[in-house]
């Protein structure tokens, strides 16, 4: 397992925008034959690490800067090897499974190198752009009947602007198409030099209310809604991704606000992509050691959907459920 460093010691949006050879990042994952990340059949990489944290987040090992270690209580067999191969004495068995104990874990990995059913398991790994322009060469000939190519997702990739914009770069010297999924939650001379570099950007709006945006995710949004009206100005081609999450974001007024905003950006009318909220992810936050409140968030009703699209098309947009 290699050495992580966490994104302060990488540099974040915040630090310096001029943009340094930075050929390494943390990722979380890689998919492949990813269809509904962008056009054609995609490979999607997962950067680690958001400045937002969601309360609906389908991804929380995204949210974390840092590795970290996942434990799943139903697949472990109680075979002790974690235990003995931990060189910080940090597990323990007890009746209800191993215990990792936070203040001597330093998320080294060896725990689940030895695991024989990856009861244990790292979240996040180091990924240079040369590992990750190989896996691309090797998906071309589905971007090219598909006209597919590579999504970078998070997290957030422009918490980590050096290697998000070395891979884009090396990316666009292949021809390869290049989407990025954003919060937008980012300086904007960060945003306009991953522009110049993308063709495709799917940009997240939760809410248009400040302050419940604020509750709900962590932060407020007035960069974000700053940041896509500038992007829309350049002509980058946008689509919208709004994620659709009863008791959360589905009133009337909200929905109508979206719709208005987005009607209102300049440039080529923007596609939308409602995104329904599945509670789904209570096991990985339950992996992470982490509680999770889900009870004020529920599944939005068929009708609902229907009613969301209703709204963006009363404003001149073409919305869809999913993709
Ligand atoms: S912006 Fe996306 S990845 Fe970040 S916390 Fe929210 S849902 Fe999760
Ligand atoms: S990740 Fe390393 S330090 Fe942490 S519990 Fe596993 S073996 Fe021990
Ligand atoms: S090595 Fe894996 S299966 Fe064995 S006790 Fe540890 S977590 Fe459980």
């Amino acid at each position: 397992m290699k050495p992580f460093r966490s994104l302060s010691e990488q540099g974040n949006f915040f630090s310096d925008p001029g943009i340094s050879i930075m050929p390494s990042g943390l990722i979380f994952d890689v998919k492949k034959y990813a269809i509904n990340d962008g056009p054609g059949i995609r490979l999607t990489v997962f950067f680690k690490g958001c400045p937002l944290c969601c309360a609906w987040c389908h991804n929380p090992e995204s949210i974390s800067s840092r590795i970290q270690k996942m434990y799943n209580g139903d697949r472990c067999i109680g075979c002790m090897a974690c235990i003995e191969a931990c060189p910080e004495s940090g597990c323990r068995l007890t009746p209800t499974g191993i215990i990792t104990d936070p203040r001597r874990c330093t998320c080294c990995g060896t725990c689940a190198d030895v695991c024989p059913t990856r009861a244990s398991e790292m979240s996040g790994r180091i990924a240079t752009v040369a590992d990750l322009v190989a896996i691309a060469e090797k998906e071309r000939v589905f971007f090219e009947q598909s006209g597919g190519g590579v999504t970078i997702s998070g997290g957030e990739p422009l918490l980590q602007p050096d290697f998000l914009v070395s891979l884009l770069g090396e990316l666009g010297l292949r021809s390869i198409h290049r989407t990025v999924d954003t919060t937008g939650f980012a300086r904007s001379e960060l945003l306009l030099k991953v522009a110049q570099r993308t063709e495709l950007f799917l940009y997240d709006l939760k809410m248009m209310d400040s302050r419940r945006h604020k509750q709900w995710t962590g932060v407020d949004n007035g960069r974000i809604l700053e940041n896509l009206r500038l992007l829309a100005s350049t002509g980058a081609c946008i689509n919208i991704r709004m994620p659709l999450i009863k008791g959360v974001n589905d009133d009337e007024l909200n929905i109508e606000q979206t719709a208005s905003f987005v009607a209102s950006l300049p440039g080529a009318k923007k596609k939308v992509n409602i995104l329904p909220y599945h509670n789904i992810a209570q096991g990985k936050y339950l992996r992470l050691g982490e509680k999770h409140d889900s009870s004020a968030m529920a599944e939005p009703s068929v009708e609902a959907l229907t009613d969301a699209v209703a709204v963006f098309a009363a404003f001149g947009l073409e919305a869809i459920v999913g993709g």
